[in-house]
Order: C-alpha cells, then structure tokens, then sequence
C-alpha cells in the first residue's frame, strides 16, 4: 500500500500535493491500494476543518483513495506497541521536566555541541513529575537506507539518541505513530518531502525495534524553492495549492507541472493518467528546484486549449455553451484573465474613458445608436459578421479607425483583442446584454 499522510494543520503546499500525486501514481502502477492517513497526533496545530480542505482538494485533483485513515484512531494501538517495548526493554519511561531538558539543551548550545539525550537522566526527577513520557532507546549502530533518488543515506548512531515516542500526555509522536502506521497499513513505499530525511531512520528504529522486517522503499522530495532562488515558505502565495486555483490555474496543469519539476519527461504537456505510463521516481532531480510561474502559465494555457467549450461553460459556472465557446476563443493563461476577459463583453461599457490615449468617447455614442438600432428593428442573431459590419458602418457614416476602435470597445470592451469575425459568431446571440452603456 502507498499512502499520502497530511497533517490537518495548514494549507496544503504544492509541496504536499507532490508527493500526493507521486504516492498516488506509484500505488496505481504496482497495482496497490492507495491510503489517506491524516496525521492529527499534534492536537494543539490541528485546524479543525483543514482535514477536509485537503481531501477535497485531493478529489479535485483526481488523486482518488482507496482508503481514509486518521491517526488518532490508532492511539491505543500506539499506545501498545510503547507498552510492549517497555516490556522488552527498549523504551523506558523518563520524568525529565521541561526545564531540565532546556537546561541541558542551553548547557549544549553553549559548548557549541550538538544536544544529545542521556538515558542517566531518566529517573533524576521521578519525584517531581507524575507522569512520565516513553523515550525510545537510542540506536546501538549506524542507520543507512537507499533512498530512490538521493542514493545511500547513512545516519551515525550518535545522531539517534532516546527520543520520545509517547508524550507525558499519553499522545504519542509524530515519528513513532507514523512508523506504526506504516506498518499497520502495510505500506511498501514512502515519497515524501526532505524535510523528513532525519525522522526516517528513527522510524527504521522503530520497525526494527519491534522485528519488523518488511523493506520499505524511500524516495524523499528535494524543496521547491521560491522565484527568488530560496525555500519556499508558506507565506510565498503560490506555494499554497487553493491560492493556484483561485487564481484559475487548472488541476490538470498542476498537476503536469508539479511532475515536470526537475524531471525528464516523454512529453512537455500531459495528463496524470499518460504520467502512469511512464513515470519514474528515479528520474526525478536529487537537487532543489525553482518554482516557474512563467512555466506553469504556460502549461495551464495547453490544458485550457484542451477544455472544450462545455467543459468552459462548467469552468465558469454558465449554462450557456455559447460563453463556453467564447471563453475557448479567448487568448488567456488562466480561468481568471478569461474570465476578465468575458466580464468586458459583457459588463457596461465604459465609452468616458481614453482607450490608448485616445478619446473615441464621440464615435462609441455615435455607433451604439446604430448598433442598438440594428438590434431592435433587426434579426440580428442570424447575421454574419460581414453584413453586420457593413450596415453599422453604413448606417453610422464612419469609417477607418473612427469606426474599428469603436466597434470593437461597444462589442468587447477593449480597444484591441481578437479578430472580430470568429468572435461574432457567438457575441451576435447575446448583442441585446452587450450592447449597453455605463
Ligand atoms: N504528516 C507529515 C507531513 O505532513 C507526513 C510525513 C510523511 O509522509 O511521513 O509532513
């Protein structure tokens, strides 16, 4: 089984939605069932709410699960397993204080060290404190794993002293749930960020603390860096995954994209489902790379061109395919500049302001006389672009740039844009609400 393991405890990164979709596409091509695990052990960072943020968000994306699991329902089973290496000797109980360890922890940061837990410490304050935490014993050996795309990690045993697997209030850690979990799941391979490369061989610890023996594989993510060449932090907007489709990227070009990163695809533009076919964890780049703005528009603008006009019409919330089709026509990197772009056509138009500089203010009042006259006396929805033209300009006496400009600010809403004739065919269907001043 592979599983993704958010924490419901902020927005999910694009970060998180990489390895997501990693996870997701090695379950389906080893044929394995793929697990949610909300990992809700810090109950004090916990957003209540966030848990289901982040499923939708993953359904929107298509990355289906077989299985939904939340951490906390296996506390008692946590809870159990430190039991039983207590029993056996290999976690104990230890009464440290708070201060205490803060004291050692300065005492260290003084003598420019690195802090190391002691396990004489232990039982010093057993008389202070009621209730203790389990530490697990601190490895005897090296630790070294392969990890799929940094190669042969090796942690030295004097990074892996006694650490915590069940807090004085009876939660248990981060490390030790998840190694649990990965275990009770049965999970066979494990792609998450870098920032968990030093928690993996504590979890190795726990595994094989308790004979487990099954090899899990490992592939840890470099980091997305910002534009500006440093780690991507949550208060940079675009690392936020709902951010990205506010601002009307699609799930499918996020998807493309976050594959893309610093890896050798077959094909520049492509699905989540084509990526199954051939994507390969080893490809992926071991150092960090840049987010690509620039990049990622341009994809998005790929799978807009793929969309057809009833998928637009869904995009944007409209019964109408005609709009749907207008929306398709349009020249735009994301739902939002098309939506802008629709939004012109159809809002008010605003003749009292310069268009290039230039005051067209006269000749756009001039012409919405003649243009609304054509709608009301007319059957106008069946006209070509060609007679309509022809009877405005006629009608209205105008000519050259002082009808062009004009007669493209009453129909769009801009002085400039596409070529009107493929346009027309779906603006003359709704000339009634496009034709109305401000
Ligand atoms: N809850 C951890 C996180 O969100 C999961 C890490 C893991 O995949 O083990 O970073």
């Amino acid at each position: 089984m592979l599983r993704f393991a958010p924490s419901p405890t902020g927005d999910m990164h694009i970060g998180n939605l990489r390895a997501a979709i990693f996870n997701y596409i090695i379950a389906k091509q080893r044929n394995e069932r793929f697990l949610i695990r909300i990992e809700d052990t810090d109950s004090a960072r916990n957003i209540q709410g966030k848990d289901k943020e982040i499923l939708s968000i993953l359904n929107l994306f298509g990355l289906l699960w077989d299985d939904l699991a939340y951490q906390s329902e296996n506390f008692s089973k946590h809870r159990h397993f430190a039991e039983v290496l207590v029993q056996q000797n290999k976690a104990f109980y230890c009464y440290c204080t708070k201060e205490f360890l803060d004291k050692k922890r300065d005492e260290a940061a003084r003598e420019k060290r690195a802090f190391r837990y002691m396990d004489e410490w232990a039982e010093l304050q057993k008389n202070e404190k009621k209730q203790p935490a389990i530490r697990i014993k601190g490895s005897a050996k090296n630790i070294s794993f392969k990890d799929e795309i940094k190669g042969e990690i090796n942690i030295e045993s004097n990074e892996l002293d006694s650490f915590v697997i069940i807090r004085e209030d009876g939660i248990p850690t981060y490390n030790f749930a998840c190694a649990l979990d990965d275990m009770i799941y049965d999970i066979s391979f494990i792609v998450r960020g870098e920032d968990h490369v030093s928690n993996t061989p504590k979890q190795m610890m726990v595994h094989e603390y308790l004979g487990y023996e099954k090899k899990i594989q490992y592939a840890h993510l470099p980091i997305i860096l910002g534009e500006d060449g440093k780690k991507m932090s949550k208060r940079d907007s675009s690392s936020s995954v709902s951010y990205l489709l506010e601002q009307g990227f699609l799930p499918q070009a996020i998807v493309n994209y976050l594959i893309s990163m610093g890896n050798k695809t077959p094909l520049e533009v492509f699905t989540l489902k084509e990526a199954i076919e051939w994507f390969d964890i080893k490809n992926i780049a071991k150092s960090p790379v840049k987010f690509d703005l620039a990049r990622l528009r341009f994809l998005n603008r790929e799978h807009l061109k793929r969309l057809d006009e009833s998928e637009f019409a869904l995009l944007l919330g409209v019964q109408d395919l005609s709009i749907g089709a207008l929306a398709k026509l349009q020249e735009a990197s994301t739902l939002n500049e098309i939506r802008e772009k629709l939004d012109l056509i159809f809002k008010p138009k605003d003749i009292n302001r310069l268009y290039e500089n230039e005051d067209f203010s006269a000749s756009c009042n001039q012409l919405f006389l003649v243009l609304r006259q054509i709608v009301e006396q007319m059957d106008y929805k069946k006209m070509d672009y060609a007679e309509f033209k022809e009877l405005a300009m006629q009608k209205s006496g105008l000519k050259g740039k002082a009808f062009f400009k004009p007669f493209r600010i009453l129909l769009t809403g801009s002085s400039s844009g596409l070529e009107l004739e493929p346009i027309f065919v779906y603006l003359r269907l709704f000339l009634n609400e496009i034709l109305k001043l401000k």
